[in-house]
């Protein structure tokens, strides 16, 4: 085992938004409130609502120690990952804890399904910048797009994101994620702008796919209607789509026998197939995902990290 890897950290990545960002991966994977029809990490393989500590607090402030201590500086440490990181329930500890280990910016990458509840507010509010999500404009949209567990409605999602607006006092970006011929069309973006207002965020930022999406129905929009629904939002948005691979599929994925060859020559972290194979953490997990669907490799953990091996 390599002396920096660890099991719930990775990167620094570059981040268009946020430069040099250190991300902190706080559930297991696809441990989601939501199904997004986009998610660029395939189905929620677990939908649910239930706040733990998935992975040990202390476990994961010693990795980023460790990580602030060896390697250089981020410019963020963004608590995000493969999964709703605010189902994390020591989200308030894990966030103090790094404030007292550095004063490098804390994100939370979140997608505002939970903000009603009081305890996640006050899990995330000494955060320095929490960006949430808003893609639908009322409840059939909500359910098309974000596919949400049963108990969370849209007038609840959004009443949460009003909410917690009023009792934050750190930066606050809505991120919102169109689809061609779902959203992307000026009724719906006309109700989502007039819910942003009344959230009343910083910023407000523009995403569409940019990665193969969980369902091959969710649809990329193009850069000029991104452009001209951007600025129903007024200037607080702006488009932060990667039109750099949308149209470039095929050179963008790696195949997964690429993946599974690499694991034949010997056991790897995702970190080590992400880095090896100059792919995104996310689709090394895509590939990974199938590739134990399949029943061709299996994971191990490690004392600090998580290898696949093949069977
Ligand atoms: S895009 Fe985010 S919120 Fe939606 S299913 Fe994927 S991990 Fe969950």
């Amino acid at each position: 085992m390599k002396k920096n890897e660890s099991a719930y950290i990775f990167g620094p990545v570059p981040s268009r938004r946020l430069g040099r960002s250190l991300g902190v991966d706080v559930v297991p994977f696809k441990t989601c409130s939501y199904d997004c029809i986009y998610c660029q990490l395939g189905r929620t393989t677990n939908k649910t609502m239930e706040r733990k500590e998935y992975a040990s607090l202390k476990v994961i402030i010693d990795e980023i120690g460790n990580k602030l201590k060896n390697d250089p500086l981020p410019d963020y440490i963004t608590i995000s990952g493969s999964g709703e990181p605010t189902l994390y329930s020591e989200l308030s500890s894990l966030i103090q804890g790094i404030k007292q280990m550095t004063e490098i910016l804390v994100v939370v990458l979140t997608n505002g399904s939970l903000l009603w509840d009081k305890s996640v507010q006050k899990g995330i509010c000494d955060a320095d910048l929490v960006i949430p999500s808003l893609d639908a404009g009322d409840e059939a949209e909500f359910q098309c797009v974000n596919r949400p567990y049963t108990d969370i409605s849209f007038e609840k999602m959004v009443r949460g994101l009003m909410e917690f607006r009023q009792v934050y006092n750190g930066a606050l970006w809505l991120e919102t994620f169109l689809l061609q011929g779902i959203t992307a069309i000026e009724g719906s973006v006309k109700r989502i702008a007039a819910y942003a207002e009344k959230i009343n965020p910083d910023k407000i930022q523009l995403n569409t796919v940019a990665r193969p999406p969980a369902e091959d129905f969710a649809f990329a929009v193009s850069e000029e209607r991104m452009s001209y629904f951007a600025r129903m939002f007024g200037e607080k948005a702006e488009v932060i789509a990667d039109y750099r691979n949308i149209h470039d599929e095929e050179s963008f994925s790696v195949s997964r026998e690429q993946v599974y060859t690499l694991l034949k020559r010997r056991p790897c972290s995702l970190e080590d197939i992400a880095f090896g194979l100059s792919i995104h953490r996310n689709e090394a997990i895509k590939h990974i995902q199938e590739l134990m669907k399949e029943d061709k490799i299996k994971t191990e953990t490690g004392k600090n990290s998580r290898f696949f091996k093949v069977i």
